[in-house]
């Protein structure tokens, strides 16, 4: 489960989160909507630490990220320390960010290999079953430029899913993709959501926002104007930007 508490970011002094509180249960999807600019990205790169918090606490499976007690005070982790709590947190990107010179299953094995340091026939093995999943069985050995954008981000999906990390955090994932391939990766995301995976998904995409969610979250400026189940927020939204921004997208 992921548990956000009052937590506040700035660049160059503009503070752009104002103090988020969110929770997402074990095995529930939270959907997060809101224009460009209110802080989407920057929130799901405060949960898993890729953005230190100036202030307020994230919590995730029990685990404070970033931060240890010691004798009553917190103290913050070391970078190395941060990276063991990230590779709990499965996150894919808008695009992609698979390692060009890695064949799909090194680049899924890439942090078993590096990490936990699995012989490498083990990790192709286990590599090969997570690219099954994804329906990429047959392409083991292709590279990310012999493969459609598709096809990159369910490597991206099997990649994120290689260290059995108890929460996946999807950022705008098929955004960057031509229309006729955006269906296959939201099929590949569904099935994940259906099999009981903590997520949180930043998604344009409203019938899919409609169909995984637990919860609906919409973001502006900053902070969380409305939240609820997907009935409440996208049929009867009450608050008047939450409104909007429907109009515009819908
Ligand atoms: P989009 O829908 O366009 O992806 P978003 O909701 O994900 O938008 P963020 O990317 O989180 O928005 O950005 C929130 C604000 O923080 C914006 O004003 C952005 O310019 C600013 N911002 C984000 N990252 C940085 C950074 N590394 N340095 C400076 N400003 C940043
Ligand atoms: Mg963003």
């Amino acid at each position: 489960m992921v548990e956000v508490r009052g937590v506040r970011k700035s660049f160059g002094g503009v503070e752009v989160l104002h103090g988020i509180d969110l929770s997402v249960a074990a095995g529930e999807v939270t959907v997060i909507l809101g224009p460009s600019g209110s802080g989407k990205s920057t929130l799901l790169r405060a949960i898993n630490h890729l953005e230190r918090p100036d202030a307020g606490l994230v919590r995730v499976d029990g685990a404070l990220m970033g931060l240890r007690r010691v004798g009553g005070r917190l103290h913050e982790l070391r970078e190395r320390a941060v990276l063991r709590q990230r590779a709990r947190i499965g996150f894919v990107f808008q695009n992609f960010h698979l390692f060009p010179h890695l064949t799909a299953w090194e680049n899924v094995a890439e942090a078993p290999l590096g990490a936990l340091r699995h012989p490498r026939a083990r990790a192709r093995r286990e590599a090969a079953e997570l690219l099954e999943r994804v329906g990429l069985g047959d392409r083991l050995d292709a590279y990310p430029r012999q493969l459609s954008g598709g096809q990159q981000q369910r490597v991206a999906i099997a990649r994120a899913l290689a260290l059995s990390p108890g929460v996946l955090l999807f950022d705008e994932p098929t955004s960057a993709l031509d229309p006729e391939l955006v269906g296959e990766v939201l099929t590949v995301i569904r099935d994940l959501a259906r099999g009981g995976t903590t997520m949180l998904v930043v998604t344009h995409e409203m019938g899919f926002a409609r169909e995984i969610a637990d919860t609906v979250v919409f973001m502006d400026q900053g902070r969380i104007v409305e939240q609820g189940p997907p009935e409440a927020v996208l049929d009867r939204p009450r608050h008047p930007r939450t409104r909007a921004f429907l109009a515009q997208v819908r």
